[in-house]
């Protein structure tokens, strides 16, 4: 199956009842009952397959795991509370006793993680250039990084890290919420793991906080079993919003990923704007890697700068049905300044070295007619 028809069909096996609902339930229940000793007991020691507390799993949760897990070709799936849960299970299965190494270029919320969590509790924390695989640091257990940066989209030699990580003894762990996998499948190239904050792409509305691990049988039953000690399992109408989003994913995906191309291109030379940062563009200093992992395509966020902070304001005042908001991914068009939202807590030295400006402007590109995207934007910028 092409992968548009995998996000239609995939995780329709997880249904309990004969003859079965063609759009599953809501199995909204903590907890599910047994007819009998035998049977509770072998469910609950895992020797027979069945549900029993629904912490530790739940129909919905693995209907979406499934589904994940064959849009990113993945031997399994794991579904997590948020991102951010899927995240940190991510890194505790996949670090074994070793430290971990993250990209300098990550999701603030990684950073937190790694910071005010797990640095704290005694797991050591490294930063790295993730453009130079042998940065990665000696004894670490587990890389984390990301196949497209945010906000600029500065893109990820995957395949590169992989064997430099392997080497190394390291497993690769791949946050790949921004490119998806319409874009590109980090498994295929090497990466140990992959993990999405389900809440953007996958899910695709804005309606829901969820997310979600992918990989070989036994590193994800190792994070599966981490969410459900730390309590990051997801709620069972949560994760049907999930599997409800990604039923639309091939289309939604299609046309964002033009509308960005779009945009991108026409924004490049537009009076007031200094530069366009999106892989789509021949100017992207990445193109090759673009070429190799995404089919020559760029993802649906792409940024641009204006003159000034003050340039930003204006540009985003005169938005009319695009709205500002700090997220990604849905099928609105939404946008966002990253100097004094996404990137607020980092000084002015640490943004400039990262490329970005005070007039730097992040878009996440919906699922809206071009002509009406690329209208409003030269409305928003001819003030
Ligand atoms: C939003 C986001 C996360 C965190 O996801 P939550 O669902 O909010 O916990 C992690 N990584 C990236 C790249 C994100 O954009």
């Amino acid at each position: 199956m092409q992968p548009d028809s995998k996000a239609v069909h995939a995780g329709e096996g997880g249904l309990l009842e004969t003859p079965s609902p063609l759009s599953p339930p809501i199995y909204q229940s903590s907890v599910f009952v047994f007819d009998d000793l035998a049977r509770a007991g072998g469910v609950t020691a895992g020797q027979e397959p069945g549900y029993s507390y629904a912490r530790i799993g739940h129909p919905n949760a693995d209907m979406f795991s499934a589904a994940v897990a064959a849009l990113e070709g993945a031997g399994a799936g794991a579904t997590a509370a948020s991102g951010t849960g899927a995240i940190l299970a991510a890194l505790l299965a996949a670090r074994g006793e070793g430290s971990l190494a993250i990209a300098r270029e990550i999701y603030g919320g990684s950073v937190a993680l790694a910071r005010n969590f797990l640095a704290p509790l005694g797991v050591t924390c490294a930063f790295f250039d993730s453009h130079d695989p042998q940065a990665i640091p000696e004894g670490a257990g587990a890389v984390l990084v990301e196949t497209c940066s945010n906000p600029l989209g500065r893109l990820t030699d995957v395949a590169a890290l992989a064997q430099e990580a392997h080497r190394r003894g390291a497993r690769l762990v791949v946050d790949n919420t921004f490119a998806t996998p319409y874009l590109v499948q980090p498994l295929s190239f090497g990466a140990d793991l992959v993990v999405h904050s389900a809440t953007k792409f996958l899910a695709g509305h804005g309606d829901v906080i969820l997310g979600a691990v992918a990989g070989g049988e036994a590193l994800v039953a190792a994070a599966q079993a981490s969410l459900t000690t730390f309590g990051a399992t997801p709620d069972p109408f949560a994760a049907w919003l999930g599997l409800r989003g990604l039923r639309t994913f091939g289309v939604r995906m299609e046309r964002a990923v033009q509308n960005a191309a779009a945009i991108a291109k026409h924004l490049e030379g537009h009076r007031g704007v200094r530069a366009v940062h999106h892989a789509s563009l021949d100017s992207h200093p990445q193109r090759d890697i673009a070429e190799r992992y995404f089919g020559g395509r760029g993802p649906a966020i792409l940024a641009f700068d204006l003159e000034d902070e003050a340039a930003a304001a204006e540009f985003v005042s005169r938005l009319r049905f695009i709205r500002y908001a700090p997220s990604l991914g849905d099928v609105a068009t939404i946008v966002l300044h990253p100097a004094t939202t996404s990137h607020r807590q980092l000084s002015a030295e640490e943004q400039s070295g990262l490329g970005i400006t005070p007039g730097t402007v992040r878009l996440s590109v919906g699922i809206e007619a071009a002509d009406d995207l690329l209208e409003e934007l030269d409305h928003a910028l001819a003030g």
